[in-house]
């Protein structure tokens, strides 16, 4: 769904949407399940720089909620976890402030966006909402026992013998390997 100016201009838009998995493209970050709810409305904030000089800001404010698989950190097994999130941004025509370079950037202008040509679309203000709110580390469960360093194995589901002997870098590299190779056929379409 694309916010254009010219039809903000006219009337704010209120939207609430129920997006199927893949309309939010989220790479190889998190796996949605079932229907992402987005809702809220977009507008257009006008900035007055000068009696000649308005810039047509869009503001889009709403709120998310789905559910998502991530791999366990430790294991790779994928983990369900709902994620939800409130958003309330501005973005500003990347023209604008095109020539401004000089201007100094305070923190709060950080935080605005910027948007190229005419509008904003809200798959991709989803996407890095859904994003950010991701969690740093998730675990399929607190005492997740993890893949062993030395042989690979699912220390979850099958316990191995390799404590009783010292560490092989053979095997170690075949762990890591191993992996990678589960984590792309997982998700075939991460590379
Ligand atoms: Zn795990
Ligand atoms: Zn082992």
């Amino acid at each position: 769904m694309e916010f254009i100016v010219s039809e903000l201009e006219r009337e704010p838009i209120d939207f609430d949407l129920e997006l199927a998995p893949g309309v939010v493209d989220l790479g190889e970050e998190a796996a949605q399940q079932g229907l992402l709810e987005a809702s809220g409305r977009a507008e257009v904030l006008h900035e007055h720089r000068g009696p000649r000089d308005i810039v047509a800001d869009i503001r889009l404010k709403g709120r998310f909620a789905g559910r998502f698989e991530v791999p366990c950190a430790r294991c790779i097994e994928p983990v369900e976890i709902p994620l939800s999130g409130d958003f309330d941004l501005i973005f500003r025509p990347a023209a604008a402030d095109a020539e401004a370079t000089e201007r100094s950037i305070t923190a709060q202008e950080t935080e605005i966006g910027y948007y190229l040509r005419d509008s904003v679309s809200l798959e991709d203000v989803l996407r890095e909402q859904v994003l950010l709110s991701l969690p740093v580390k998730t675990l399929c469960k607190p005492d997740c026992k993890g893949l062993c360093p030395r042989c690979g194995a699912d220390r979850n589901s099958q316990p191995c013998n390799c404590d009783a002997g010292p560490s092989d870098p053979r095997w170690e590299a075949l762990a890591g390997l191993r992996s990678r190779i589960e984590s792309k056929d997982k998700n075939p379409q991460r590379h």
